[in-house]
């Protein structure tokens, strides 16, 4: 089945007892037994929800994965998979993660004793001086937030696996329709559900999809063990939300070229960081392993102070200033403050994230509306 198809139908099956086209949303904490452990395949919300198993099979479809987990937060979905570690193992990470990410490896997981390596993967031979006997996963994000660095996953994983290490990628930026890391190599592929699959900025979500039986199995019994599950509503919303998952990445790759193509030739701006950019240091390995170059964009100012960069984003209108992205609005964001101020200024600037650096998740609005507020932003 093609993408578009897979978005309308995967994973969802007309109800059983009624025949109702859309999966219920099944508010429901228990389910009744014929006797004791005779029952339909469910027994309490926890472990199952029927709602919960159709977007999880949808997720996995369009990520072309035999199994799809869902979890109550995009976080709580990368805290399973380093659950599955020991103290001593050690996770090699680029090092412009998602700043709860970072602060996730940090924070919670170095005191149990697993060690984490940040690593820039911008040449994905970087990773081999970080590797050993004791690495268990190498973690990723392409294209990276903010900077939009693009890591080439067919390379990364050539060199995990020679590791015998796993490689997961957060494939949240690139979303399904843009960017498929199994295929490439990945053993686990990560979402924050909250962004373009949910798409409408009203559900905070996280899944994990693998191919492997070992790692479902695993994901399985964490998902039910540690509890984060997502409730059925929220379920039965992203379900909603991805049947135009392709209309709405066409939409945002249409308008993030628009955009850059604007920015690049607007005389106050510094440097416009968009991997369309043949400019872009790793522009042929996004070509190369994405179906279009998404609506993430961030910028500088050729005045690069952080009091003229604050006084754009005041000055916004169309663009609401928030943080998260991958809604159909459009956002703008100061990255130093809001979405990475858990990540350490020193980090932030070895790894190239100034202070002025303003980042837009570009919408599904009429491109010409978006520019025009630009336009009077910078005026
Ligand atoms: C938002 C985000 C996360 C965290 O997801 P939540 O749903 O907010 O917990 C992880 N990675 C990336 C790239 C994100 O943008």
């Amino acid at each position: 089945m093609k993408f578009a198809t897979k978005a309308v139908h995967a994973g969802v099956e007309p109800d059983p007892t009624t025949g109702a086209i859309m999966t219920p949303i099944y508010q429901t904490s228990t389910y009744v037994q014929a006797s004791p452990g005779k029952h339909k395949g469910y027994e309490y919300a926890r472990t199952q929800n029927p709602t919960r198993n159709a977007l999880q099979a949808s997720i996995a479809a369009l990520e072309d994965g035999k199994y799809g987990f869902c979890f109550s937060s995009g976080l709580a979905a990368i805290d399973t998979v380093i659950k599955m570690l020991n103290p001593n193992d050690e996770v090699v990470a680029c090092n412009d993660l998602y700043g709860g990410t970072y602060r996730l490896f940090r924070r919670v997981f170095e005191k149990y004793g697993i060690k984490f390596h940040f690593v820039d993967m911008s040449d994905a031979e970087n990773i081999r001086a970080y590797m050993n006997k004791n690495t268990k996963l190498v973690w990723i994000e392409t294209p990276t937030n903010p900077l939009l660095n693009i890591i080439d996953i067919e390379a990364v994983a050539a060199i995990t696996h020679q590791f015998g290490a796993l490689l997961g990628v957060d494939n949240t930026f690139a979303s399904p329709y843009l960017q498929l890391p199994l295929a490439l190599g990945a053993d686990i592929v990560m979402h924050s559900v909250t962004k373009y699959l949910s798409g409408h900025s009203d559900v905070v979500m996280g899944a994990l999809i693998t191919n492997r039986d070992d790692l479902a199995q695993q994901f399985a019994f964490l998902q039910n063990a540690s509890g984060a599950v997502p409730a059925p509503q929220d379920c039965f919303l992203v379900l909603r939300g991805i049947k135009t998952l392709h209309l709405r990445m066409q939409a945002h790759c249409i308008n993030g070229e628009k955009i850059t193509q604007y920015l690049i030739n607007h005389p106050k701006i510094g440097k416009v960081w968009h991997p369309s950019l043949p400019s872009h240091p790793n522009h042929a390995i996004a070509k190369k392993q994405m179906k279009g170059f998404g609506g993430m964009l961030s910028f500088t100012l050729k005045d690069d102070s952080v009091e003229m960069a604050l006084q754009v984003l005041e000055k916004f209108q169309l663009f609401s200033l928030a943080e998260s992205l991958g809604g159909v609005e459009s956002l703008c964001g100061h990255p130093a403050s809001m979405t990475h101020a858990s990540i350490p200024k020193e980090e932030r600037e070895k790894a190239g994230l100034k202070d002025s650096l303003i980042r837009l998740s570009i919408g599904i609005e009429d491109a010409d509306d978006l520019i025009a507020d630009l336009a009077q932003a910078l005026a």
